[in-house]
């Protein structure tokens, strides 16, 4: 079995490690309900991209979360 040959300093492993990390996802605000969405994807909130319709959320929503959905959409659109 291969054995180390001498001692890492905390140190020396910080400095290797230094450019060891998780860097943080770019998020772009959705232009029609102001959620954070990723850049160039459609918004899963209200289907939109490009300022156009591209999936119909309402579609597969029950009754009473279809109200709560356009009321937040309604809202967004005021705020903007
Ligand atoms: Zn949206």
């Amino acid at each position: 079995m291969a054995v180390p040959r001498h001692k890492h300093t905390r140190s020396s492993v910080g400095q290797r490690r230094m450019h060891i990390f998780i860097n943080p996802v770019a998020l772009a605000t959705c232009k029609k309900c102001g959620r954070a969405v990723k850049p160039h994807t459609i918004c899963s909130n209200c289907g939109y991209y490009k300022g156009k319709e591209m999936i119909n959320v309402m579609a597969k929503l029950t009754k009473k979360e279809k109200k709560v959905r356009e009321k937040e959409i309604k809202e967004a659109e005021k705020n903007n």
